[in-house]
């Protein structure tokens, strides 16, 4: 008999459904997740011993959180770093560890996590921060019920009452649209004018709409609501010329911006979206190699 590997959205489901069937049995509230009642549990869920014992916030200066297991291995403790004031945050970043905790524990002697690792979000089978982070964000926020709640406009109001909803941040929000919509979105989250990272939908980076934040520092583009001052909240959405943000987009091609300061000062999210038929790649260089 052939044993299926767990991958993270099987993972969380497994988890969720039993969530579910534990809340309407005792009418508690099904959202947002009780990620430290879960996490203390889990062990029984999958029938393994080494239980998660202690969740607690600790001083673990440059990191987000922890997955530590004691010396034996035979028990493990979640930290999340205490200078984090929003439950948001929290709660995410105690669900990206349980995921480690569930698939990736006898990996490695402990994960240490950053910041940028709660926000990678790939498919990637070997990123094991992707994984994390997929994992929280079906535990979090399942598909199904998700997908209920964003049914019009996919705006920041949406998004918000999403984010109240699961009492998750407006970023992991957007970020759980973006994984599944077929529409074609950049999310850009800046500081002082540049970009710190950017996440796209699929359709949107198959489209050539996407920024590499890794290299070279990229400046917010002038004339977008990113980059106006007086502008702090947009959650609707202004249509701006999409050459804005895509200088290789077609001239008379629009694009909807909305913006939203975020909770930390300075911290702006935008987020860009593109019609269905925009391909905003850049022209393609002809090789010159023959010398003609
Ligand atoms: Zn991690």
């Amino acid at each position: 008999m052939t044993t299926e590997p767990l991958t993270a959205p099987k993972a969380a489901n497994r988890v969720s459904k039993i969530v579910s069937a534990y809340c309407a049995a005792h009418q508690l509230s099904r959202f947002p997740v009780d990620v430290t009642r879960i996490a203390l549990e889990a062990h029984h869920i999958f029938g393994w011993t080494d239980a998660i014992t202690r969740i607690r916030a600790a001083s673990i200066r440059g990191f987000e959180g922890c997955l530590v297991p004691n010396d034996a291995k035979t028990a493990w403790m979640i930290l999340y770093n205490a200078s984090i004031r929003s439950s948001g945050r929290i709660r995410f970043t105690q669900a990206h560890e349980l995921g480690h905790y569930i698939l990736h524990r006898l990996l490695k002697d402990e994960l240490k996590c950053t910041e940028a690792d709660m926000a990678t979000w790939s498919k990637d089978e070997i990123d094991l921060e992707g994984q994390a982070d997929q994992f929280a964000s079906y535990l979090l926020m399942p598909l199904d019920d998700y997908r209920k709640q964003v049914t019009g406009d996919a705006n920041l109001d949406a998004f918000l009452a999403c984010a109240d909803r699961y009492g998750v941040s407006l970023t992991a929000a957007i970020l759980k649209w973006l994984d599944y919509t077929t529409e074609k979105a950049v999310l850009v989250y800046s500081t002082d004018g540049f970009m710190n990272w950017a996440w796209s939908s699929e359709p949107a980076f198959k489209a050539g709409a996407f920024f590499k934040t890794s290299g070279q520092p990229v400046p917010i583009p002038a004339g977008s609501l990113a980059a106006d001052d007086r502008v702090s909240n947009e959650r609707v959405g202004v249509r701006l010329a999409a050459t804005t943000w895509f200088p290789n987009a077609e001239r008379d091609m629009h694009a909807l911006e909305m913006k939203f300061v975020a909770e930390r000062l300075g911290t702006v999210i935008s987020l860009i979206k593109l019609p269905s038929d925009a391909r905003v790649w850049p022209p393609r260089v002809c090789d010159s190699g023959s010398g003609h």
